[in-house]
């Protein structure tokens, strides 16, 4: 006999808890069950970044991402403070490495006058105002509004008020079949029916989306987030948030290091391909029939190059090296040496979308639907800023309300 609610949710990640509470928002009366795989939340992404909350510099005023990004962070400020929790605005400093970065630095300072968000540019002697250390070449842009948070504080909260107002969760339950013509999914815990379903399933929304006829034009490729630590005593090197200037073509924004909420500073993390979807270790998370899929289209990219995808492989896989790793590291503050940078444990992994037909990185994130479903693909970066704003963005496409 399967269990019936009005709402199913697939994925207990920030995207999923965020769209719980706008669905618990809208319909106080409607029955609502997150369906998780593992055992606990916060195993994945939205437990195992940066928890930087983005300004929005980064998009052009016509993506999702610039619609929800800093809309996001200031709903999700709001929310830390309604719920007393601490979060720093810190700010971000975006240097320049070499000439060759200074037009987009320009690009990024438009961006910020379409998307309304506070930037600035800086000279040398702005930067070292900001961020002592940090070596920029000729320029860099000031970000005021970005700030720090713990996401696993974020996600356990979110987690709490949901249970208080009702929402159930499973653990222990992965999908494994959906019947979509009878509105119904299959898991380790048993079957489930729904009126309507919201795929927020991460690193496994695609395999999930194929099962409901979505994501045909899409396949996954995973890119692996490694970090290091600054020892205690070197620390001060840092204020906030100090980072290059990204290749706007890709959506990785680069080794950056930033001072975390309890005074850690981390560098990283890096893009490497990856050959699972949670492959955290070297070789920890490989399974050989998706590992196969994985390689052979990171095969395909190679070939294709489409945005100089091989030297984006090749760079990356060198930081698996520490020297390599340091000397990302010192593009942003020269004096840096191999012995201030610490091994950490903390690792992700970014769920990156590739187009089959172009062959090239999905930039933005992705929404497909039908009537019964809805399905969120490429939920990367920054999807744990943008979600309490983004959430409002899929229940509207759900219920083909107007558009946030
Ligand atoms: C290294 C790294 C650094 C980042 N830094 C930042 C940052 O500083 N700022 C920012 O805004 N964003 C950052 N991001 C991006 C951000 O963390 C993610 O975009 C966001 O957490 C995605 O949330 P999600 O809920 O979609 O996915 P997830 O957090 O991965 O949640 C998906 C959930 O679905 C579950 N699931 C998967 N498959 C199934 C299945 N078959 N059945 C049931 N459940 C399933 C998973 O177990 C998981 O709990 C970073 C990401 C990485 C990897």
């Amino acid at each position: 006999m399967a269990k019936s609610y009005d709402f199913v949710i697939i994925g207990a990640g920030i995207v999923g808890l965020s769209v719980a509470r706008e669905l618990n928002k809208r319909h106080p009366n409607s029955s609502i069950v997150i369906l998780e795989k593992e055992l606990d939340i916060g195993r994945h992404a939205s437990g195992r970044n940066s928890g930087v909350m983005h300004s929005g510099v980064y998009y052009g005023s016509t993506t999702l991402k610039a619609k929800v990004c800093s809309l996001g962070a200031a709903r999700m400020r709001d929310f830390a403070d309604e719920h007393e929790i601490s979060y720093k605005k810190v700010g971000k400093v975006i240097i320049a490495g070499s000439a060759e970065d200074l037009p987009t630095l320009d690009t990024l300072l438009t961006n910020a006058k379409n998307n309304g968000v506070k930037a600035e540019r800086l000279d040398v002697q702005g930067v070292k105002e900001i961020e002592p250390y940090a070596s920029a070449y000729e320029a860099g842009i000031y970000c005021p509004d970005t700030a720090v948070i713990d996401s696993k504080v974020i996600i356990n909260k979110l987690r709490e008020i949901l249970e208080e107002q009702g929402v159930e969760f499973v653990y222990g339950a992965p999908i494994r079949t959906a019947r979509p013509n009878q509105c119904l999914v299959e898991t380790a815990q048993g079957k489930f029916s729904y009126e309507f379903l919201y795929n927020c399933a991460g690193a496994g929304a695609d395999l999930i989306a194929k099962m409901f006829g979505h994501a045909g034009d899409y396949t996954l490729v995973p890119f692996k987030g490694i970090y290091y630590k600054l020892r205690v005593d070197r620390r001060h090197l840092v204020n906030g948030n100090i980072y290059p200037v990204p290749n706007v073509e890709l959506p990785f924004l680069g080794v950056h290091l930033t001072k975390a909420i309890n005074g850690e500073v981390y560098l990283g993390p890096t893009a490497i391909p990856a050959l699972g979807r949670e492959n955290y270790g070297i070789f920890k998370g490989i399974k050989l029939s998706e590992s196969f899929t994985i390689g052979r289209q990171l095969i395909s990219m190679y070939k294709a190059n489409r945005e100089n995808f091989r030297r984006l492989a090749h760079e990356e896989m060198k930081k698996y090296y520490k020297p390599f790793f340091l000397s990302a590291a010192q593009k942003l503050i020269r004096t840096l040496q191999s012995g201030d940078l610490e091994s950490s444990n903390k690792i992700g992994i970014r769920p990156q979308l590739v187009n089959l037909k172009t062959q090239t990185l999905e930039m933005d994130y992705i929404v497909e639907k039908d009537e019964r479903t809805l399905h969120v693909l490429n939920s990367i970066s920054p999807a744990f800023t943008s979600s309490l704003a983004f959430c409002e963005y899929i229940v509207d496409q759900a219920e083909g309300t107007k558009p946030v």
